[in-house]
């Protein structure tokens, strides 16, 4: 029975040409996706972003992998190049990996001779770099003359901390396995298996025993488990779980190694390695039956919820080892939130609705879709976010490339992969999951169906839903009933709808309203279906005011605005004088919705009254005056430039932080010894930290320079004469690279020299408050701030003062 369009015999599975995998192993998930492949988006929403993917990001990407060394890293490897230099990290062959995979998603989408035949010369470099035994790590075959720090000085040694050998192969596993579901080509997967067939050999009871510092490896194995039916690989996942927590190895959080997996119930460490895991956890958990990795991950996709997501899905609140904070720990400003993580909590989520087939995990995954991991691209397609911040004072903007590339090569590969979240499969039970415009045909066992969505989400709760038989037949149809549209933003305990009105779902069938049963969070309507039958949805698309736990102290007496799935923000270009900080808005004001075509590609905005908050010189008075708000879509922010931007309102004046009245500092010209003028609005923007190490307020610094003098610089707008001046210092010890200074002095222009002040008072150095200095009256037009970094640190200012 094996036809042309087979391309893979294992024992356990078939997976044809179009990508459709034909299960046939003795466990799985119960529900299966439907691939993106049998998946045509042609909404006005998906459909542009998945195009700009393909025509701007995958060419743009793959171009930036050449130009920063990262195929040629695997030229070295090969011994092609000489290996006198290579790339900043370890990781790097992963770019091009993930680049290579959402280039093969993008073939399937439409095909594209001319990159396929260059994915072949890519892969061609790659075999090259392989070594005979199948290691493929080139950072190690290159034999640089010095190499990297990380690596070790032999294979494996370092896996549990720095190398990512085993990091880098779980994203060869991936890559390999869309290339050849996309292209039927075995090139890349023969890579990986020889790759996969060593780590067999290699690791496991009384042989080389290690874990992943990295996790990834696990997905990565069971998915080659399912094209190849190669058990080896499925046991080697579940090992490399099972060894984490053990005695005599690598024993932290920061890597989920604190104990074994089945004991943990919190989600901790770093947010990327966390979610990879819990994915790769509940793969083993589907494929295996285990019930203790299953209990596991309940307990912490729960803690997540209750405890640790913000409103835009993102997770990982601190910087501070890229990982989840304390419960409820949720700052906005300094919110990390990295795009990697929201693409990993993407399939985490997608994972714990294919096991359990409860709405909640896909209500979770949309928010993330929409908002958290939407932010990370521009609407150009070549500008990236690494961090997804909540609020900003414009020190936020997305980057053309990180040297730690990962989130950019990460959000390449899942745009194209999206329409493999719309539907889902259980025998003849069929979840509609996301209301995309789109064509599909679905092979169910009672037989084939097209089904077309027309509908213009997220901007409208409308959606026709046309399904079409080959013939009458009998299945049942479950439609998520969201629980944005059941006042219920999100599964847990974190966020409620603070309008709580009630809400009802009719649906219509062929016009006229239909009875349907709820059923784990969905619409399910059991029929025998006829050719032509239409499905007519009507969710209230109402703007909603959420507001976040009593816990959360970031968002006290503040809410965010929501329009289905879509959070909102107030970003400068759309309100008065380009500030938003100052802007209060009443819990009861009316929310008026206005599409705008031609904004940003398109959004919908919201608009209300409200007032701005202002301060006058002199006096503690807050000026208040009435104006118009506007916000927009988060994931279309910081497309116009840097500014100000808030996703929690405040409706409490006392939470607004009102326009300062002008000073000497705010009206001067800003410039330092370090050319950066983002950092520059930080000196003079009258924003008073809390401390020295608070990342939520704005700061210049000089890392990663140590013992250097440096200067930042006032010119005024006029003629001043001043005796005094206040400098906040930052400070991130003991984990950061700054600290405060060794000595500072100030400087005053005269005769276009610069000459030092007359000293008359100066406060001892310390961090956590301003360091004041009272001089000798000076008439000047300039002020200058010289800096003695210390020996082993930078310094950095929080805000510079001038009286
Ligand atoms: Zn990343």
């Amino acid at each position: 029975m094996i036809s042309s369009r087979m391309v893979a015999v294992g024992i356990a599975g078939l997976i044809y040409a179009d990508g459709s995998l034909h299960a046939q192993l003795k466990n799985d998930y119960p529900i299966q996706p439907v691939a993106f492949t049998h998946v045509q988006v042609m909404d006005n929403f998906w459909a542009p972003k998945i195009n700009v993917n393909a025509g701007v990001t995958i060419p743009y990407t793959l171009e930036q992998c050449r130009k920063t060394g990262r195929i040629d890293n695997f030229l070295r490897a090969a011994g092609k190049l000489p290996a006198d230099t290579m790339t900043a990290f370890p990781f790097d062959d992963t770019d091009l990996y993930k680049i290579i995979e959402g280039a093969s998603y993008s073939l399937q989408a439409k095909r594209n001779p001319a990159l396929e035949n260059y994915l072949d010369t890519l892969i061609a470099d790659i075999a090259a770099a392989q070594e005979p035994d199948g290691y493929l790590y080139t950072f190690r075959t290159m034999k640089a003359s010095k190499p990297h720090e990380w690596i070790g000085d032999r294979r494996w040694v370092n896996e549990e901390d720095l190398s990512h050998e085993l990091y880098n192969a779980g994203h060869l596993y991936e890559s390999a396995v869309a290339h050849f579901q996309a292209t039927g080509k075995r090139n890349l997967l023969n890579i990986a298996i020889k790759n996969a067939d060593l780590l067999v050999k290699t690791f496991g009871r009384g042989k080389e025993e290690k874990f992943p510092g990295h996790e990834i490896v696990e997905t990565g194995l069971t998915k080659l488990y399912r094209v190849t039916g190669k058990h080896e690989y499925l046991d080697l996942a579940k090992y490399f779980l099972d060894l984490r927590g053990e005695p005599g190895h690598m024993n932290q959080e920061y890597s989920q190694s604190q104990r074994k997996v089945i004991d943990q119930h919190e989600a901790v460490g770093h947010a990327v390695r966390a979610a990879y895991m819990y994915t790769g956890m509940a793969d083993v958990a589907a494929l295996t039956g285990d019930k203790q990795y299953l209990s596991a991950i309940d307990d912490i996709w729960n803690d997540v919820v209750d405890k640790k997501i913000y409103i835009t899905g993102g997770i990982g609140a601190t910087n501070n080892g890229e990982a989840f904070g304390s419960p409820f720990d949720l700052p906005n400003m300094s919110a990390y939130a990295e795009t990697c993580a929201a693409i990993a909590n993407v399939y985490w989520n997608n994972r714990m609705f294919l096991l359990h087939g409860d709405s909640k995990y896909i209500d979770v995954l949309e928010r993330i879709l929409y908002n958290g991991l939407l932010s990370g691209v521009s609407l150009s397609g070549d500008r990236f976010f690494y961090p997804n911040p909540l609020a900003s004072l414009g020190q936020h903007q997305r980057s053309a490339w990180f040297s730690c590339a990962c989130c950019i090569s990460n959000m390449t590969r899942f745009l194209p992969s999206m329409p493999g979240y719309v539907y889902a499969q259980n025998k003849n039970d069929l979840y509609v999951n996301l209301f995309v415009g789109s064509t599909s045909s679905i092979t169910l066992p009672t037989g084939k169906i097209s089904i077309i969505q027309r509908t213009d989400y997220p901007w409208s709760g409308k959606d026709d839903i046309i399904i079409d038989p080959v013939k009458k037949m009998q299945f049942a149809l479950h439609i998520r009933i969201p629980g944005w549209a059941v006042n219920d933003p999100l599964p847990g305990g974190l966020y409620k709808d603070a309008s709580n009105s009630s809400t009802s779902i009719r649906i219509l069938l062929n016009d006229k309203i239909v009875k349907y049963q709820m059923i784990k969070g969905y619409a399910v309507i059991n029929r025998v279906w006829s050719k032509g039958d239409k499905l007519s949805l009507d969710l209230p698309m109402e703007v909603k005011k959420v507001m976040a736990s009593d816990n959360v102290q970031a968002d006290k007496n503040r809410f965010a605005l929501q329009l289905g799935p879509v959070v909102y923000c107030l970003e400068s270009p759309d309100n008065k004088d380009s500030t938003v900080m100052n802007i209060v808005v009443g819990k009861e004001a009316a929310v008026q919705t206005s599409y705008k075509p031609d904004l940003l590609n398109g959004v919908m905005t919201l608009v209300m009254n409200g007032e701005s908050t202002k301060r006058t010189a002199n006096s503690d008075e807050i000026i208040k005056s009435a104006q118009t708000v506007t916000a927009i879509p988060y994931y279309s922010w910081a497309n116009r430039g840097p500014g100000e931007m808030e996703v929690w309102i405040p409706f409490d004046a006392a939470m607004a932080k009102p326009t300062p009245a002008p000073s000497i500092a705010s009206k001067s010209k800003v410039s330092a010894s370090v050319n950066s003028p983002r950092m520059f609005r930080a000196l003079n923007d009258q924003y008073d930290p809390q401390d020295s190490k608070d990342g939520s307020a704005s700061y210049l610094h000089w890392w990663p320079k140590k013992n250097t003098t440096e200067w930042v610089q006032y010119d005024f707008d006029s003629v001043y004469t001043v005796s005094e001046s206040k400098v906040y210092w930052f400070d991130d010890g003991p984990w950061g690279g700054c600290r405060i200074p060794l000595s500072w002095k100030l400087y005053f222009k005269k005769d276009g020299e610069w000459l030092p002040v007359k000293n008359i008072s100066m406060d001892v150095i310390a961090k956590d408050r301003y360091n004041t200095v009272r001089f000798e009256p000076v008439t000047t037009t300039a002020l200058r701030l010289e800096v003695q970094l210390p020996v082993e640190y930078a310094t950095g200012v929080h805000e510079w003062i001038v009286k």
